[in-house]
């Protein structure tokens, strides 16, 4: 049966508002002050009303939408957004994700939607090779590094259970051997989560103790390991920490699993993508050598929100971990991959076109050539700071990730806190740059983080004039 002619044009009428939308928001996004231009309150007071009672055309009520939600967006995509680790969002994955809008499948089953399982299983196997990871691992498509590291050290918890002949799937935890955790002192929060997630709690695994950079001390986790009893045992490292972009020594880590069998997980959300670039892939070398690793597509690799990998090189433990099955569900052919099987959920969206499409159009090499980019322009952003008096870079700059204090050397270190964070208020209302604090052993210091394919090395030059600017007047105040 054919829609009435004007229901028709309501729709295109629709969704041409919303492409006419993104097209404006994307097209200014390098000219806006990254930050938003108010505050949660406005937002909520613009959008608030009555829930409504009768119908609204489509175009009035998204071009409503965009007029209430675009003065509350934070410009995560600009070039001069350094704040947290948020990728650029690329035009191809925008694009596809548009698609996959458009298209909506729900991906949870090959039969059903063959398109969107297949574009799923060639990414997988990208992805395997543009990481040069063990090709037999499996992949799940989550919605990001946080569900990756849960996916993961489930299937981990399967493994270290199922080798001391306990089945946690039907048996759950209670009265199972106990699983010891060993980790980093400056592993990601989302690490916690995960093990509260498994039943195992946060607050039960050995802390090993980090170097300057908050790398693993591989000494350290030898002498834990030994000193720890039989048993399940898995170890979780990290490539790229979220402040220095730091590397665990995985090879140093990966020879004790001959002395101290333990299943090795890597939360690698970012760094992972070091191994991308042949300039930079020494940073995280030996990481192949783990047995899961959960990464980000919305992060280095530039996808639309969410979007992340659990990669697991024991498939069937993947698999007997997230498995879910149901009558009513077509069972896939033998040897086809199954995308529910990979992951917590079973609807969900086709995440693997958005990634498919951003691969396709950047190839390895521009992939490549963006983590180098960003490497080098953390490294420019570091050397233009660093060149002005009162201004220390903390970490070394290996990866993507700068942070910084402000003070000179002969100050406090309270004194420098506030300086540090009195500096980076000014640079805030500036308007040049977005970028906010964190602490660093204990210390404020300020973090830039360099994520956005936009970003260029003009914007790195004016965003550290800005920063120089903002540190001068702060010190004549003080
Ligand atoms: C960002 C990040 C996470 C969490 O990833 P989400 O995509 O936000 O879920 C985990 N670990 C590290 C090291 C990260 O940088």
């Amino acid at each position: 049966m054919k829609s009435e002619p004007a229901r028709e044009s309501d729709e295109r009428k629709g969704l041409e508002e919303a492409h006419r939308h993104s097209i404006q928001f994307l097209d200014s996004i390098a000219e806006t002050p990254p930050k938003p231009s108010c505050h949660y309150e406005d937002c909520y007071a613009a959008f608030s009303e009555p829930l409504p009672d009768g119908p609204s055309a489509i175009p009035d009520a998204i071009t409503e939408l965009a007029r209430k939600g675009e003065p509350g967006l934070m410009g995560m995509q600009a070039p001069t957004f350094f704040r947290w680790v948020i990728g650029g969002c690329h035009p191809a994955g925008i694009a596809a994700d548009w698609l996959t809008s458009a298209w909506s499948q729900n991906t949870g089953n090959p039969l059903a939607t063959p398109s969107a399982a297949a574009v799923e299983t060639v990414v997988a196997e990208w992805l395997l090779e543009l990481l040069d990871l063990p090709r037999e691992s499996s992949i799940g498509f989550v919605t990001g590094a946080t569900l990756a590291n849960f996916v993961c050290l489930a299937a981990s918890r399967h493994q270290v259970l199922a080798e001391a002949e306990w089945d946690v799937e039907s048996n759950g935890l209670y009265g199972a051997p106990l699983i010891q955790i060993f980790m980093g002192a400056e592993a990601h929060t989302s690490i916690n989560c995960a093990l509260r997630y498994l039943g195992i709690g946060s607050e039960t695994a050995r802390i090993i103790p980090t170097d300057d950079q908050g790398r693993m001390d591989a000494r350290f986790l030898a002498e834990a390991l030994q000193e720890s009893a039989e048993g399940p045992k898995i170890v979780i490292s990290q490539a790229g920490q979220i402040n220095t972009g730091a590397f665990d020594p995985f090879d140093e880590i990966a020879c004790l699993k001959e002395r101290f069998p333990f299943w090795l997980h890597v939360d690698g959300a970012f760094g992972l993508w070091a191994r991308a670039s042949d300039k930079h892939s020494s940073l995280a070398k030996g990481a192949e050598r783990a047995d899961s690793w959960a990464t980000d597509g919305h992060k280095w690799l530039q996808t639309p929100y969410d979007c992340g990998y659990a990669i697991v090189k024991n498939e069937e433990a993947h698999r007997k971990a997230m498995a879910i099955g149901a009558s009513y569900l077509p069972e896939a052919d033998a040897g086809v991959r199954d995308p529910a099987q990979y992951v917590p959920e079973l609807s969900r969206r086709a995440r693997g076109f958005a990634s498919w499409a951003i691969i396709k159009t950047l190839g390895r090499q521009g992939i490549a050539e963006l983590i180098e980019r960003h490497c080098r322009l953390a490294r420019l952003f570091a050397d233009l700071l660093a060149s002005e008096t009162g201004i220390e870079i903390i970490n070394t700059v290996v990866l993507n990730q700068v942070i910084v204090r402000f003070g000179e050397p002969s100050l406090s270190d309270e004194t420098k806190d506030e300086l540090t964070e009195k500096t980076i208020e000014a640079i805030v209302a500036d308007e040049v740059c977005y970028l906010g604090g964190s602490i660093w052993k204990g210390r404020q210091v300020m973090r830039i983080s360099i994520v956005s394919w936009r970003t260029q090395e003009s914007d790195i030059r004016r965003s550290s004039e800005s920063i120089i600017r903002c540190w001068r007047s702060i010190q004549k105040g003080v």
